[in-house]
């Protein structure tokens, strides 16, 4: 469901001053040999930590790293993350040797105004993703207020974005997660029409629930990836060597049938861009569905399907997107992703892209600031458009 703002408290409205404050930040950036690739979620998290230092808390900053499966994996440490922080903080940042220091309550008791904590990665500790309520009991002791602004883990329930809310005694939620939802809401409970909903990537069965919720909402359903080689499918035609998921052929025909009950156009593609292997460097050309080789596969939407979803796009007034047209890492198969992308950008409509791929091509456009949002979360983006319930909205809520 959604979550409305005065459902749940924010940061601004606690008393922050000497109270020590222990923030889940989503600081689960890309590494490579150590380095960040790409720091906008720790970006995304600045004006959260930046207003509890200026209303003089002692602040702890707690997030995951990686899967590092509950035990101590020294290239997924928090070092690099607390490198960055330095001097976007300005501040010494102390990053403690576990998750769960035995030193840390006298460490927040004892942090001066120069100074933030950096809890080891939480997924160091076996517990943090069990969501136990031992290791929930232990952190809480060294705090007096829980925040939580990690609308990319929302959907989990964890010690840091579940168990933990329930034992400290004052909780609210960050600044990114107050953005998060304003943004989903507007687009969820008052979308102005045309409302076009674009869906691509690899998985039909990944995003049924996200197509079953939009279909009472949008106007229009635009399909690309893989996703619509399921389709085609379903709508009997051979798609040759193209991936297709076998298991949701079926799901697809009831989407299919569920649309046009519903009035909701569902778009699919009318040519592909067909390749004879899996990799940027081979041989490719247009091809209808009608006479798709069997010894090739689509890697993206053709040219004239590109041109059909540039006007659907171009004349939205509210778009959500998620997921590729087509295998847009290589860089012959990235026009229809690009395509929709600057599309999205021209269309004078209110847009929230949300999901890991689609925000990469907006970013490699650099496009970013022509979206109305772009999400940090990915599959926490996915559940709540779904109407799930995310768990760490709920436990700030009760
Ligand atoms: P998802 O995580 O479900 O949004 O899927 C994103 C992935 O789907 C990307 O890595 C794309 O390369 C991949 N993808 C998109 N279109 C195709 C396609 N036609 N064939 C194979 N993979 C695709």
């Amino acid at each position: 469901m959604v979550t409305k703002l005065d459902e749940i408290k924010f940061i601004d409205e606690v008393d922050l001053r000497n109270k020590r404050v222990f923030i889940r930040c989503d600081f689960n950036v890309p590494l490579k040999d150590g380095k960040i690739t790409d720091a906008t979620r720790i970006e995304a998290a600045l004006p959260t930590i930046l207003y509890a230092l200026e209303q003089g808390a002692k602040v702890a900053l707690a997030s995951h790293l990686g899967r590092p499966k509950g035990k101590v994996v020294p290239a997924l440490s928090m070092k690099a993350i607390g490198e960055y922080l330095v001097p976007a903080l300005k501040k010494e940042v102390i990053l403690t040797d576990s998750p769960d220091s035995e030193g840390l309550t006298k460490l927040m008791d004892n942090l001066n105004d120069g100074q933030v904590v950096l809890l080891e990665n939480l997924r160091f500790s076996p517990f943090e993703k069990k969501n136990d309520k031992l290791f929930a009991t232990r952190l809480a002791k060294s705090f007096d207020v829980y925040v939580n602004d990690a609308f990319g883990t929302a959907h989990r329930a964890q010690v840091s974005t579940e168990a933990l809310a329930h034992e400290i005694k004052e909780k609210c939620a960050g600044l990114l997660i107050k953005k998060e939802l304003e943004k989903f809401n507007q687009m969820l409970e008052a979308p102005e029409a045309p409302f076009v909903a674009i869906l691509g990537g690899a998985k039909v069965s990944d995003k049924i629930g996200v197509i079953t919720n939009l279909m009472d909402k949008v106007d229009s359903i635009i399909i690309g990836g893989a996703m619509a080689n399921t389709f085609m499918v379903a709508k009997g035609y051979n798609m040759g060597k193209s991936l297709v998921e076998d298991d949701a052929v079926e799901v697809a025909k009831q989407i299919i049938e569920k649309a046009e009950r519903k009035g909701v156009t569902l778009n699919l593609p009318v040519d592909f861009v067909g390749a004879s292997e899996f990799k940027n460097d081979t041989d490719f050309a247009n091809y209808k569905p009608e006479n798709f080789p069997a010894d090739k596969m689509a890697l993206d939407i053709g040219e004239e399907t590109r041109e059909n979803y540039r006007k659907i796009v171009l004349y939205a007034k509210t778009i959500f997107w998620n997921g590729p047209m087509g295998v847009f890492e290589f860089e012959n198969f990235a026009k229809g992703t690009l395509a929709v992308a600057v599309a999205v950008t021209k269309s004078e409509s209110y847009s929230v892209v949300g999901g890991g791929d689609s925000v990469a091509a907006i970013k490699y456009l650099k496009l970013e600031d022509k979206i109305s949002h772009v999400s940090t979360g990915g599959g926490a983006s996915l559940e709540y458009i779904e109407g799930k319930d995310l768990p760490a909205l709920m436990a700030l809520k009760s």
